[in-house]
C-alpha cells in the first residue's frame, strides 16, 4: 500500500513520510490500516523487532489527534520515553504538541493536559492515574509498547491493570498493542477486544546460525567456513570477519563485567583496521565521554570507544548510552558488547548479532539459566540494516557438537513462549488492590473482582478461584496494617491507605517505613533513615559479593544505635537482606559525606548509572517517609527532609543552603564553603574575588551562580580571582553530581532490567 492512499490521517502525513524514506507501508503496517487502526479500531500487532510497529502506532495516534481526540504512548523503559519524544518531536511542526512525562511520581504535571501525545512509562501512568489527572479520561487512544512485558513477573502486572483501568474510564478507548512475536498473541487479542496482526515479516532477510568449530552452521542447512585461528576466540573471529565485509556486530553478554571485558578484548581486534578519518572522530567522541562523567566506567568506555568498540549496560549514564548508540549507527563503532537491556527497543540494527551468552545468572534459579526463546529471538531481531546491509546475520555459539545441537532445538526451531500474566502474585495485588479501591475504581470485595475480571490474568486462567483467593489474603494484609477498611463487602480506603496509593509506594513499603519510625525515640541519623528505605521492596538494593557479608556485621554492630526498628541477629534468615540494605544504606551514607564518585564506584563494584539510580530511589522514598511520618503524626520531618536533601546533592549538612543555588553542585558547594562563604545570603554579599577563585577563575560560572544566589550585579568584569583555600573532602570540576544532569536522570530507570 503506497503511504498517499491512507484516510483518515493528516493530510501533511503522507508527504512526511515520503521525505523520511517510506514511500510504501511495510505488509504487516498495510494489514493494520486493513484492520481499521486509522478509524479507531483496536489491534495487537505481534511482529518481529524492527519491522515498523512505531508508524502503526503512529497512524492510530495521529487519526486519533485529527479527530480531535488525544493519545497516550505507553513504554515500558524511561530511556525510552525520551527515543519516542524525539522520534514524535517531527509531528509539532505540523502543530501537534508532544510531552513527555518523566517527573516523580508525585507529581500532577498539569501542563500535560495540553499534549495531543504524551508518552510516559506504564508506572507513570498508573501513578497519574492515582492522582486524579484530569486528562485520562480525555484519551482516545492508548498504545502499549513492548506489551510482551506483562509476562515479567515485577512490571508486568502494573501494565496490565493501567490498561485495565484506562479501558474502564474511557470505554470506547482504541487500543494499539506492540508486541514482539510471541507464542500466543490471540490471548492478548482476546483481552483487548483488538484486531490482531500476526506476522513473521521482517523487511530484511534474517539468517540465523550456530558458530561451531570452524564453520558456521545456518538453520537451511547450509555451512559457511568462518575460522577460528589459534588461540583466538569465537567472538572475535567473527568480528574480524564481519569487518572484512565491511560491517558491525552486536555482542550480546550476560553480564556487565562481561560487557565491559569483552568490549576491552574486541577493541583490539577492531583497532588495528581503522581508518584516519574514524580515528579521528573517534578520538574525539572518547573525549566527549570521559566529560561525561569522572569514573572508572567512564574511562574504561572511552578507552575502548577509542579503538572502535563499547559495551552497552544499564551501569551507564543515559548519556553515555546515547553517545555510543548514534556512533554505532554512524558506523564509527564497530562492535558493541552489551546486556540485554539493548535488546529492549534501542534501534541499533548491525550486520551480524551474536548471542555469546545464552545462559545468565538467575536469583529465583539460584543459579544460571538459560534466556527465554523470545529475548533471543529479540536479540537477533537487530541483525540487518534494511537498505545498508543484504541481509542480517545472527549467531549463537556452541562449544561442543552437543550444545550445537541444543542451541538449534531451543532458539532456532522453535518458536517463541506464550505470555503469561503475573498478576496473581501477593506482591503485585497487594499495590494494585490498594490503588483500586483508593482511586475509585472498587467500593465493595465484589466489585474489585469485577474489576479484576477485565485483566489478562482472567482471560488466560483456567484456574478458579485462585484471584480470588490471592486478593483475599491481600485484603486482610491492608486491612490488618491499616490501609483499608473493610465493613461486611464494603471497601474504603483509610487516609493513610490514600496517602501510599497516591505516593506509589508498595504497602509493605509503608508498613516498614511506619513501623521503623514509630519505633524511634530520638532523632533519626541519615544512616539510619537510608538502611530504613534500603530495605523496603521498592528499593533495588547492591548484592553482597562473597567476604562481604563480614564487613557489613561489623559496620551493623559498630552502627546499632542509628537503626530504626529491630535488627535480625545473625542467625535469622532475613539478616543477609538486611545487611544487603544497610550496604545500600552506606553507599548513599558515603555519598552524603562528598565521597568522590570514583571511590564509590570502586569501593561498591558499580557504574556511575547506579549511583544516580540508588539516589534517585532513595530520595522518592524519602520524600515518601516524610509524608507518612506527618500523616501519622510524627514529629520526625525535619530529620528526614535534611536526609534527603543530603542524598540528592552528595552533600554533608553545613551544604544544605549553599547546594540550594541553582549551578551549584556538590564540589562548587564544598569549595565556596572553603572558602569562607558558607550560606546563600552569604554568597550574596561576598566579595567577588573569593568567589571567583573558589569557582576555578570560571567567569561564566560565577556570574551564573551569582545571579541564582540574588544578587544585582553578578558582573566579573575585572575581577581578578583571589588564591583561595579549597581543600574541603571534595576534589576535581568534572565530576559534577547527579542532579547536575537533569534530563539524563530522568532516563534512569529502576526497573529489573536495571540490574544488567
Ligand atoms: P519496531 O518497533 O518494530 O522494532 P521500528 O518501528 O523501530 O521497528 O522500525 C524500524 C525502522 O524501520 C525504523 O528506522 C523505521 O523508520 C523504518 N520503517 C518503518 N516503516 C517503514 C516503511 N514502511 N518503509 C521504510 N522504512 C520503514
Amino acid at each position: 500500500m503506497d503511504v498517499s492512499e491512507l484516510s483518515s490521517v493528516p493530510e501533511w502525513l503522507p508527504t512526511d513520510l515520503k521525505a523520511s524514506g517510506v514511500e510504501e507501508l511495510y505488509p504487516p503496517q498495510a494489514e493494520a490500516v486493513e484492520a481499521g487502526v486509522t478509524e479507531g479500531q483496536s489491534v495487537v500487532a505481534s511482529v518481529p523487532t524492527a519491522s515498523g510497529k512505531t508508524l502503526v502506532a503512529e497512524l492510530a495516534m495521529l487519526a486519533t489527534v485529527a479527530r480531535g481526540g488525544k493519545a497516550l504512548y505507553i513504554v515500558p523503559l524511561r530511556a525510552l520515553a525520551s527515543e519516542k519524544q524525539r522520534e514524535f518531536e517531527r509531528f509539532e511542526e505540523h502543530g501537534l504538541s508532544v510531552g513527555v512525562s518523566t517527573g516523580n511520581y508525585e507529581s500532577e504535571e498539569r501542563w500535560l493536559a495540553t499534549c495531543d501525545v504524551i508518552v510516559a512509562t506504564s508506572e507513570k501512568v498508573d501513578s497519574l492515574i492515582r492522582n486524579g489527572a484530569p486528562w485520562i479520561d480525555e484519551l482516545s487512544c492508548v498504545v502499549a509498547d513492548e506489551v510482551h512485558l506483562v509476562d515479567d513477573p515485577s512490571r508486568g502486572p502494573t501494565l496490565e491493570v493501567t490498561l485495565a483501568k484506562l479501558r474502564r474510564t474511557n470505554p470506547r478507548i482504541q487500543v494499539v498493542a506492540l508486541s514482539a512475536t510471541i507464542g500466543n498473541p490471540e490471548e492478548l487479542a482476546e483481552w483487548l477486544d483488538a484486531e490482531l496482526i500476526d506476522s513473521e515479516w521482517r523487511p530484511i532477510d534474517l539468517r540465523r546460525g550456530v558458530h561451531y568449530g570452524q564453520a558456521v552452521h545456518l538453520e537451511d542447512g547450509s555451512q559457511q567456513e568462518l575460522s577460528v585461528q589459534g588461540n583466538r576466540r569465537q567472538t572475535a573471529a567473527i568480528v574480524a570477519d564481519t569487518l572484512s565485509e565491511g560491517g558491525s556486530t552486536l555482542v550480546f553478554v550476560n553480564s556487565r563485567r562481561n560487557a565491559e571485558a569483552a568490549a576491552r578484548r574486541l577493541a583490539d581486534v577492531v583497532s588495528e583496521g581503522l581508518a584516519e578519518g574514524e580515528r579521528a572522530r573517534l578520538a574525539d567522541l572518547a573525549e566527549e565521554i570521559r566529560d561525561v562523567s569522572d569514573t572508572e566506567t567512564s574511562d574504561d568506555l572511552a578507552e575502548a570507544v577509542r579503538r572502535g568498540g563499547a559495551f552497552h549496560h544499564a551501569g551507564l549514564t543515559g548519556e553515555h548510552r546515547s553517545l555510543v548508540e548514534d556512533a554505532f549507527r554512524e558506523r564509527d563503532l564497530k562492535v558493541i558488547c552489551a546486556t540485554p537491556t539493548l535488546a529492549a527497543g534501542v534501534n541499533t540494527p548491525s550486520r551480524r548479532v551474536v548471542v555469546r551468552d545464552w545462559r545468565r545468572y538467575d536469583g529465583s534459579a539460584g543459579g544460571m539459566a538459560p534466556l527465554s526463546t523470545l529475548e533471543v529471538h529479540q536479540m537477533c531481531g537487530r541483525a540487518g540494516r534494511p537498505g545498508l546491509d543484504p541481509y542480517g546475520e545472527a549467531l549463537l555459539l556452541a562449544k561442543s557438537h552437543e550444545e550445537l545441537e541444543e542451541l538449534f532445538d531451543r532458539y532456532i526451531w522453535t518458536g517463541p513462549e506464550g505470555v503469561q500474566s503475573k498478576l496473581a502474585a501477593e506482591p503485585a495485588l497487594r499495590t494494585h488492590v490498594l490503588a483500586t479501591v483508593a482511586s475509585g475504581f472498587a467500593d465493595s470485595r465484589s466489585g474489585l473482582l469485577a474489576f479484576l475480571e477485565r485483566t489478562l490474568y482472567s482471560t488466560q486462567t483456567t484456574e478458579s478461584g485462585r484471584l480470588e483467593r490471592v486478593a483475599d489474603t491481600v485484603l486482610e494484609y491492608l486491612e490488618a496494617n491499616d490501609f483499608l477498611e473493610r465493613d461486611g463487602g464494603s471497601l474504603e480506603a483509610t487516609d493513610l491507605g490514600h496517602t501510599v496509593s497516591r505516593l506509589y509506594l508498595d504497602p509493605m513499603s509503608a508498613a516498614e517505613i511506619v513501623d521503623g519510625l514509630e519505633s524511634c525515640e530520638q532523632r533519626p541519623t541519615a544512616l539510619g533513615l537510608y538502611q530504613l528505605v534500603c530495605r523496603t521492596p521498592d528499593m533495588y538494593q547492591l548484592y553482597l559479593r562473597s567476604g562481604e557479608d563480614e564487613k557489613f556485621t561489623e559496620l551493623a554492630y559498630e552502627r546499632e544505635p542509628e537503626f530504626l526498628g529491630r535488627m535480625p541477629s545473625e542467625f535469622e534468615q532475613d539478616f543477609e537482606d538486611w545487611l544487603a540494605a544497610l550496604k545500600t544504606a552506606k553507599l548513599l551514607e558515603d555519598w552524603a559525606n562528598e565521597l568522590e564518585e570514583d571511590r564509590i564506584t570502586d569501593r561498591y563494584g558499580i557504574g556511575p548509572g547506579d549511583i544516580r539510580g540508588k539516589v534517585d530511589a532513595a530520595q522518592w522514598l524519602l520524600g515518601a517517609a516524610e509524608s507518612l511520618a506527618s500523616e501519622v503524626g510524627l514529629e520526625f520531618a525535619p530529620a528526614i527532609r535534611e536526609a534527603r536533601r543530603r542524598v540528592e546533592d552528595g552533600i554533608r549538612e553545613e551544604l544544605i543552603d549553599l547546594a540550594g543555588v541553582r549551578g551549584v553542585g556538590r564540589k562548587r558547594a564544598r569549595r565556596l564553603y572553603d572558602a569562607g562563604i558558607g550560606t546563600r545570603s552569604e554568597l550574596r554579599e561576598a566579595e567577588k574575588s573569593v568567589v571567583l577563585g573558589a569557582l576555578n577563575g570560571r567567569r561564566g560560572t560565577a556570574e551564573n551562580v551569582l545571579e541564582n544566589a540574588g544578587r544585582t550585579n553578578p558582573s566579573m568584569e575585572d575581577i581578578e580571582a583571589a588564591n583561595v583555600a579549597t581543600n574541603g573532602g571534595a576534589a576535581g570540576e568534572s565530576g559534577g553530581r547527579p542532579a547536575d544532569r537533569a534530563g539524563e536522570r530522568d532516563e534512569e530507570d529502576q526497573s529489573n532490567l536495571g540490574d544488567f
